[in-house]
């Protein structure tokens, strides 16, 4: 996919994402946080998502990885399967919402 994220802005802290072959499980101190297909260092504010997956399988982990970003940023303490049952509905709502993507681009900053 090359349109990629690079980052994101949350609380005014920079994360940056990257792709990658094999993500770097032992970056993160939160070892039970280390995803099968992705990795968050909430430290390092930087994501890791292996690069081989298919197009659902990226989405789902970097959507996954951001909530876990935002997790542990501001201490939700929630579980893994939390973050997964979110993180899957989030984007299986937008994708058969095209109304709500339409609102959201309308009336948020995504535009810019
Ligand atoms: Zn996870």
């Amino acid at each position: 996919m090359s349109n990629r994220p690079t980052g994101f802005k949350f609380l005014g802290k920079n994360y940056e994402i990257e792709y990658v072959a094999h993500v770097d499980c032992d970056s993160s101190p939160e070892l039970e946080n280390c995803y099968l297909f992705g990795v968050t260092n909430e430290a390092g504010k930087k994501i890791q998502v292996r690069d081989d997956l298919d197009k659902n399988e990226e989405v789902d982990t970097t959507v996954h990885e951001i909530f876990h970003a935002i997790d542990l940023t501001v201490d939700l303490e929630l579980t893994e399967r939390q973050i997964r049952v979110l993180a899957t509905s989030f984007i299986s709502i937008l994708e058969t919402t095209p109304e709500l993507r339409e609102y959201l681009y309308a009336n948020t900053q995504l535009q810019s």
